[in-house]
């Protein structure tokens, strides 16, 4: 595995441990002093009772105490002063009382340090009862508790970190795999995937994701080469175009007219050219989202009324009748550059594939909440499978149309982006053999 998923891994495991080992030692500590607690309360019983046991001889006793029979460690006041101590009382060390101890329970240290626990209370009017016991049975099962403790609690956040460390390891697997695969991907394989064991867990999850944008990568990048070959291509018929005409021109020799007409054809060969590098440039442009917008209110009517007029002497060397129905007033927020580039690309086409004498219109109809401005022309259609594709960069109906009929293919692609940069919309209605309509919808 990568350094970098051993450290999620070690990471993984440190908190892991480190939380589970401020939970034990919690936990341990609640149960001593749990235990020790219940302890104590059974140790006092056990004492309360031995005192009742003591008290009731002590109160019958003549005076000398002597014949108790109590192994009981016990002492006797009168009148303040000690009368009598048991042997084993002698024997623990226990500190002599200065006076009348208090009634209760206690815990004293002797002489050697050892705890005593004592109980305290009157017996007669006059007598008073100390009973003690030896703590150490109950310190020795603490201590054995504690020790207990000590070694188990070491050996479980060991295992526990072993196994933490085992499971990350194994969890985290997954990762490394995907690293590994997501290494081996580069441009010329971006068909390859990622490894999706369970798409439901979050490292599925995640691997859909990188798959989902490779696949995304993968189509703009097929895109990209498809876009770049076929501008290679368009590019080359021009520039071939322009070599021959040179080339011939230069091997035969002419008279000044027919230099003139050689030159005329290059020079409209390089006109195609430039227009085709300026399309070119537009939408490379428009990819890289470089364009600068500058949207603000403008009159459609006028702007569609000015590119009419612009293109009005196409229509007329084609005898066309092109008219335009546009009402003034109606103002739209609009990049005026891009929309007039859209409405011209689109008005061009009418007038380039509707055949001499036909009829041209470009209207304005607006619904509550956005303006339309409608191109009708009385050409050819557009076949119904190919509506959509028209659109495309670089894509023809007639493929083998000769280029003085038509462009390259790539008028619609940049008119529709024009338009959606304005945040509009392109519809095409057409009729095969009777027309089509381009329609450009604006949001007021
Ligand atoms: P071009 O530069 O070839 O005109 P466009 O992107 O402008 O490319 O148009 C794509 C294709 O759509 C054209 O080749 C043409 O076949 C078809 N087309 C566009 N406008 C019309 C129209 N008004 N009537 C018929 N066909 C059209």
């Amino acid at each position: 595995m990568k350094p970098s998923a051993s450290s999620v891994r070690l990471r993984l495991t440190l908190w892991y441990t480190s939380v589970l080992a401020l939970i034990v030692l919690a936990f341990s500590l609640a149960v001593f002093l749990f235990v020790k607690d219940r302890l104590f309360r059974q140790f006092d019983r056990g004492i309360t009772k031995e005192f009742a046991a003591v008290a009731i001889e002590v109160a019958e006793d003549a005076g000398d105490f002597g014949d108790i029979e109590s192994p009981s460690m016990f002492e006797v006041f009168r009148g303040g002063v000690s009368i009598f101590r048991s042997a084993s009382f002698r024997k623990a060390g226990l500190p002599e009382s200065p006076g009348v101890p208090t009634a209760g329970i206690r815990t004293v240290r002797s002489g050697g340090g050892e705890r005593f626990r004592l109980q305290a209370g009157p017996v007669k009017s006059d007598r008073f009862l100390v009973v003690a016991q030896d703590e150490e049975p109950v310190w020795n099962a603490l201590h054995t508790l504690l020790a207990i403790l000590y070694l188990a609690l070491p050996i479980a956040l060991l295992l526990a970190a072993l196994g933490g460390y085992v499971l990350a390891g194994r969890l985290l697997a997954p990762v490394g795999a995907m690293a590994r695969q997501a290494e081996k991907i580069g441009a010329e394989s971006l068909s390859e995937r990622l490894p999706v064991k369970n798409p439901d867990d979050e490292f599925g999850k995640l691997a859909a994701v990188f798959n989902q944008t490779l696949s995304r990568l993968q189509s703009a990048f097929e895109r990209l080469q498809r876009f770049t070959a076929d501008a290679s291509h368009e590019l080359r018929t021009p520039l071939a175009a322009l070599r021959s005409v040179g080339e011939v021109a230069l091997q035969e020799d002419l008279d000044v007219t027919a230099y003139r007409d050689r030159i005329g054809s290059m020079l409209e060969e390089t006109s195609r050219l430039t227009n085709l590098v300026e399309s070119l440039l537009v939408l490379t442009r428009a990819d890289s989202g470089r364009l600068p917008m500058n949207r603000k209110p403008a009159d459609i009517g006028a702007l569609v009324g000015k590119a009419v007029e612009d293109l009005r002497v196409l229509a007329e060397e084609r005898n066309q009748n092109l008219t335009a129905d546009l009402p003034a007033g109606v103002l739209v927020s609009t990049d005026e550059g891009l929309l007039r580039q859209a409405v011209v690309n689109i008005l061009d086409n009418a007038i380039k594939y509707t055949p001499p004498g036909g009829t041209i219109r470009v209207a304005m109809r607006g619904q509550p909440g956005v303006a339309g401005i409608e191109v009708v022309d009385s050409g050819p259609g557009i076949p119904a499978d190919q509506r959509d594709k028209i659109f495309d960069r670089f894509y023809r109906v007639e493929k083998d149309r000769p280029r003085d009929a038509g462009g390259v293919g790539l008028g619609l692609a940049i008119a529709k982006w024009a338009v959606e940069a304005n945040g509009g919309a392109i519809e095409v209605e057409s009729r095969e053999g009777q027309g089509s309509t381009f329609r450009i919808v604006l949001p007021k």
